[in-house]
């Protein structure tokens, strides 16, 4: 049987917006423009809820902790029967889905920072447009290693 769509609950949106990325704590998925569709129907044991979201890197392994973390917290919401999470390959992510918000944290508290339009860096330690790509391979698949030449800080890339 296929179940009637129903209005999303907001608990469930807050619910799917309280998932943090595991490698920044406090960054939210939603933050991050991760989250592209919550969908609910109504079901004979509660509601079936349907979250589509996009990658930000594929492979990386992160993903499998973010689906499950978002199945726990939307099934935790009492009116939820189930949920589903499905990887969508369209819309592809990009660093513009980041909100403002979630840029500053990055830059702030992970040291992170993004790639611009131009390509260019900036260091988001002091400020200096001088950072130089270092290595491909960073902590992880999803970020990369640059250097400051002007305060010599490590920085990392996401890309
Ligand atoms: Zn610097």
């Amino acid at each position: 049987m296929t179940p009637v769509a129903v209005e999303v609950p907001t608990e469930v949106t807050a619910a799917v917006g309280s998932v943090s990325d595991p490698e920044y704590p406090g960054v939210s998925i939603a933050a991050l423009g991760m989250v592209e569709s919550i969908k609910a129907g109504r079901t004979a044991g509660g509601l079936a809820v349907a979250v589509g979201l996009v990658p930000t890197f594929s492979g990386c392994p992160a993903l499998a902790m973010i689906a499950g973390d978002v199945r726990a917290a939307v099934e935790a919401v009492p009116a939820v029967a189930h949920c589903t999470v499905e990887w969508l390959t369209d819309p592809v992510w990009s660093t513009d889905r980041i909100t403002e918000g979630a840029r500053g944290l990055l830059r702030d508290e992970f040291t992170v920072v993004l790639r611009r339009k131009d390509g260019g860096l900036r260091c988001p330690v002091c400020g200096s447009d001088a950072v130089e790509d270092r290595s491909p391979a960073g902590p992880t698949r999803c970020r990369s290693v640059a250097w400051c030449t002007d305060c010599r800080n490590v920085v990392e890339v996401m890309r």
